[in-house]
């Protein structure tokens, strides 16, 4: 995994020292003597990490790292302090400041190497969300914070000890059981699982939390042995999204666990926001069916298909008879009601299988998977039934309303493209509508 590390520490040979390192597991690195030309090259070279040194003359780590985060351009880059001390307040007071991980100077490889991965890692899938949602900004400030904490320890004593760690909003729970964690994990915003208790596999509990479709987003906090640096580095490998070290200590634990709930929640908003554009692509706003940009690509698909292996379909083109006095006699919000109502009714009778988009104001095109022109006419004509059986309630219009409707079907032919399949349904449409409307008709070849 390549990336750009943004190196910062006012000593010129601790930056040498950390560059050398990285460099050689082909990291690109940029560097910066203080916190103020930290953030302009954080801002200029947009790194993927940065480490950050605390003791700093001028504007120290923690005020740096404040920074950063408070910058809606910059607050997506994790941010990894390097301490001297491996002083609990520091540890703490980075935290609070939005650091998203630690390393005690002298800092070695092997931590170094796992932090590194394990956040890029996290940032890549953060990067893809917040290139789809670029013009709204998530304001996290303004997340309220979930609070459910999935305690997952066999040994029951030690398990209470954490859970009594966390203080409200947080609501800790303790599971000693593998499937009673993973289903508890499911609406929980945090697993925190027990790495250090005997005859328990909890790098096997993590892998399954990460692997399963409802909880690949949770974040997962390990509990290790400070001495136990191979748990540490195996654990960050599976994904287990942070580590704390034995002995613990409770303001941290709520601190980190502070850290991964709010990743989780903004991570959470951006992917909202994600489906919500993404449905709001292919829906037509005003009758819940898919738009005309949907049903055209879909249609699309189905003449490759019918290219490729010969599977056949067929569309309609139906159309509501003399809209317009609709709109003329009740108003524009009458006519809106008339086509919600449709779309209802349409919705309602329509196969699984089969599509119905707005193909513009009161034209819907339906494209009906392995169908020939008999099914679709069938199917038509139990649609066009169903409008005209019982009239539609419109605001506005003081009595029910009749609607009826006409359609025109055909069926894909080898070489056609979108264009000639609309022509000759339209073609068919036409004719329904010339021929006294409130039926379907099928488009058939003239003869010469
Ligand atoms: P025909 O039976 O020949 O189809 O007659 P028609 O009146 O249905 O057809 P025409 O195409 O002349 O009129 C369609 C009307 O639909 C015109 C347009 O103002 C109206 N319309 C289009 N989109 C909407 C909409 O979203 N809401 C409302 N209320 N009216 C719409
Ligand atoms: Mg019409
Ligand atoms: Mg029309």
């Amino acid at each position: 995994m390549s990336a750009r590390i943004l190196v910062v520490d006012d000593i010129e040979t601790n930056r040498r020292l950390l560059e050398a390192r990285l460099s050689a597991e082909y990291f690109e690195v940029v560097e910066a003597a203080d916190g103020l030309s930290a953030i302009e090259a954080a801002r200029a070279h947009e790194p993927d990490l940065i480490l950050l040194d605390i003791m700093m003359p001028g504007m120290d780590g923690f005020e740096t790292c404040r920074r950063l985060k408070a910058d809606p351009a910059l607050r997506h880059i994790p941010v990894v302090m390097v301490t001297a001390l491996d002083q609990r307040e520091h540890r703490i007071k980075g935290l609070e400041a939005g650091a998203d991980e630690f390393l005690t100077k002298p800092v070695d490889d092997v931590a170094l190497f796992a932090r590194v991965r394990s956040l890029l890692r996290l940032k890549v899938v953060m990067d893809e969300l917040r290139l789809r949602e670029s013009e709204t900004e998530v304001e996290s400030d303004a997340l309220t914070l979930g609070g459910r904490i999935v305690v997952a320890s066999t040994d029951g004593a030690a398990g209470q000890r954490i859970v009594d760690m966390f203080e409200a909003p947080f609501q800790a729970r303790l599971t000693c059981e593998p499937l009673e964690t993973l289903r508890h994990a499911r609406t929980a915003d945090l697993v925190v699982i027990d790495l250090t208790t005997a005859r328990f596999d909890g790098l096997r509990l993590a892998a399954r939390i990460r692997s399963d479709a409802e909880t690949r987003q949770t974040p997962i906090l390990g509990i290790v042995d400070s001495d136990d640096r191979a748990a540490m580095v195996r654990a960050l490998d599976l994904g287990v999204t942070d580590v704390i070290l034995r002995p613990l200590d409770p303001g941290e634990m709520q601190a980190r666990a502070r850290t991964q709930v709010r990743r989780k929640a903004y991570a959470d908003a951006l992917r909202d926001r994600l489906e919500e554009s993404l449905e709001m692509a292919v829906t037509d706003a005003l009758t819940g069916l898919h738009n005309r940009r949907y049903v055209v690509s879909r249609l699309r698909q189905n003449l490759d298909a019918l290219e490729r292996s010969g599977e056949a379909f067929a569309v309609a083109l139906i159309d509501i008879d003399h809209f317009k006095r609709i709109n003329d006699s009740w108003g524009h919000q009458a006519g809106d009601a008339v086509l919600k109502g449709f779309a209802d009714r349409l919705r309602r009778e329509l196969r699984a299988i089969d599509i119905a988009g707005r193909y513009g104001g009161e034209e819907f095109l339906i494209l009906f998977a392995g169908a020939d022109a008999d099914d679709a006419l069938e199917a038509s004509e139990r649609f066009r039934a169903a409008m005209a059986r019982e009239p539609f309630q419109a605001p506005g219009s003081g009595e029910p309303v009749a609607v009826t409707v006409s359609a025109g079907i055909t069926v894909g032919e080898a070489g056609d493209d979108v264009e000639d399949v609309i022509a000759r349904a339209d073609a068919a449409l036409y004719e329904a509508k010339s021929s006294g409307r409130n039926q379907v008709i099928a488009w058939r070849r003239r003869a010469a």
